[in-house]
């Protein structure tokens, strides 16, 4: 499979470029009917990198901090009010009601005690973002995200136990390491709990991601160029 091209100048080329790769990736994968969301993955980038993607009409985007997504899409949003928001670093509990209040998905769900801040938040706002669990496929110490045994439990407890809805899963897979078997195990976590969703796959991985299940992929600097 080729390795996805550098990214060029315009953040618009790129965007339709690495549209046109998903697709051939998909027909390749016998997965013509289905579709792959590209969450432009702007942190950060300031308003002026992100304005051109929204006058062109994308409309996914992706933050990896609260705070800093709080100084730049309020006012983003205001004038582009169908953007949809992700969460896609990690997320500390005394930050909760604030995520809530600003992302329409957060994709990094991994422990019990943000589970129950989360159920807790959103019940108090009256607004619930959709929810991913964020696996750590490869059982790194130093990453986030709930390890692939207790995977199926959490899901369950995250559903049963806080009312939560959880729509889909979330990798990041080793710097080191092949990322094809990460994505399958993504994917078979999903299959055994019936969830359809699978954010996976950035810059450099993500025409792997597409052959294997993804329905996300998050690409930063093959959109805006090196951070
Ligand atoms: C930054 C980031 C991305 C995008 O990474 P690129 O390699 O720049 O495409 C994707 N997912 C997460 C969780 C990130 O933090």
């Amino acid at each position: 499979m080729p390795a996805p091209a550098p990214p060029g100048a315009d953040p618009i080329d790129n965007l339709k470029v690495i549209g046109g790769r998903l697709k051939a990736a998909l027909a390749e994968a016998d997965r013509e009917d289905a579709h792959i969301s590209i969450l432009a993955v702007s942190k950060t980038q300031g308003p002026e990198r992100i304005l051109p993607l929204l006058e062109f009409g994308h409309r996914l985007f992706g933050e990896n901090r609260v705070q800093e997504a709080q100084g730049k899409w309020p006012a983003l949003k205001s004038r582009f009010p169908d953007v949809e928001l992700r969460l896609v670093g990690p997320l500390q509990t005394n930050k909760v009601g604030d995520a809530v209040a600003l992302f329409d998905v957060i994709e990094t769900l991994d422990r019990e005690k943000l589970a129950r801040a989360l159920a807790d938040a959103s019940a108090k706002a009256g607004r619930a973002p959709r929810l991913f669990v964020e696996v750590n496929t490869g059982e790194e110490p130093q990453k986030a995200g709930v390890s692939p045994k207790d995977a199926d439990a959490f899901i369950d407890k995250c559903r049963r136990e806080f009312g939560l809805q959880v729509d889909g899963l979330m990798c990041i897979p080793p710097t080191d390491e092949a990322p094809a078997p990460h994505f399958a195990l993504l994917a078979k976590i999903a299959r055994c709990n019936g969830l359809s969703s699978l954010s996976m796959g950035m810059s450099g991985d993500y025409v792997i991601a597409a052959s294997l299940g993804a329905t996300q992929v998050r690409i930063g600097t093959g959109i805006f160029g090196a951070r």
